[in-house]
C-alpha cells in the first residue's frame, strides 16, 4: 500500500503548525522535528523519508535496532527517546544512535560512560528532567538537574551533553503543562553556558505550547502517522 499521501499531507499540517509557533515565538528559532517511529510500520518509514524527513525517533532498544537495520541503505537519523536499561546498552551503542534524549541518571550515565570509554567513541546525549514530578516517568527531579548535568560533564569525557529533554505534564490542564516546559527551559538557560543547545520537549498533544516555552526540538509520533 502507498501511504506516501496521507503522510505528506499530515507531515505539511505538523510543519506548518510547528512554523506558526516557531514565527510567534521567534523568527530567529531553529526547530527539528524528530518522527516519532515507535508505532510505524517500515513501509510508513519509507514513505515519510520520501517526504524529506531525516531523524526518527523510538523508544526502545529492540524495535530501534530492527528498524534501523532494515532501513540501513538510508541515510537516516535515529533518536532513542525511551528508558533505557543497562543490560541494553551495548546494543544501543553498536547502532550508533544520533542522540539518546533519555540519559536519566547519574548512575546511567556511568555505566554509559564506562562502554564508550572501552569503546573509544562518544555519545551524544540529552538530560531527561521529570519535571512534572510525575512518579510514572523517568528524569532527574528539576531541583537536581544541573548539578548532575554538571557532574556528567565533569566525569563523563564521553558523554557530549547536549541540552535536556522533558515529557510534558500529562493531564488536560494547559496551566500545569505550561509550568512543566518553564521549569524546563528555566534549566536549559542555566546550562547555555554548559554547552546545552537542545531542548527536546513537545509532542503530537502539546509540540505548540512546548514551542512557545522554547523548545528547539519536537518529537512528535502519533499526529504524523495516524490515518
Ligand atoms: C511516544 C513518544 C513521543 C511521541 O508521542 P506522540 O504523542 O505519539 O506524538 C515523544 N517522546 C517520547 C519520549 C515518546 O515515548
Amino acid at each position: 500500500m502507498d501511504h506516501t499521501y496521507r503522510l505528506r499531507k499530515n507531515l505539511d499540517t505538523i510543519i506548518n503548525k510547528i512554523e506558526k509557533a516557531r514565527i510567534a515565538y521567534s523568527r530567529h528559532q531553529v526547530i527539528q522535528l524528530v518522527a516519532v517511529s515507535k508505532y510505524a510500520t517500515i513501509q510508513e518509514i519509507e514513505a515519510l523519508y520520501a517526504c524529506g524527513q531525516r531523524a526518527f525517533g523510538e523508544n526502545k532498544v529492540q524495535d530501534f535496532k530492527a528498524k534501523s537495520q532494515v532501513l540501513d541503505e538510508l541515510p537516516l537519523q535515529w533518536h532513542m527517546l525511551g528508558t533505557l536499561q543497562t543490560n541494553k546498552i551495548n546494543t544501543l551503542l553498536a547502532l550508533k544512535p544520533t542522540l539518546v534524549h533519555s540519559l536519566d541518571s547519574l548512575e546511567l550515565a556511568r555505566a554509559l560512560e564506562a562502554r564508550c570509554a572501552r569503546e573509544n567513541i562518544t555519545l551524544n546525549a540529552l538530560l531527561q528532567i521529570n519535571a512534572s514530578y510525575e512518579p510514572t516517568k523517568s528524569g532527574l527531579p528539576p531541583q537536581e538537574a544541573q548539578e548532575t548535568y554538571l557532574t556528567i560533564r565533569k566525569e563523563c569525557p564521553h558523554i557530549e551533553l547536549k541540552g535536556v529533554m522533558s515529557i510534558g505534564a500529562n493531564t488536560p490542564e494547559i496551566k500545569q503543562i505550561e509550568a512543566s516546559f518553564e521549569k524546563t527551559k528555566n534549566i536549559f538557560d542555566t546550562l547555555k553556558t554548559q554547552g546545552a543547545e537542545i531542548l527536546s520537549m513537545g509532542m503530537s498533544g502539546d509540540f505548540e505550547i512546548a514551542i512557545a516555552y522554547g523548545a528547539n526540538m519536537v518529537r512528535i509520533g502519533s499526529a504524523l502517522f495516524e490515518s
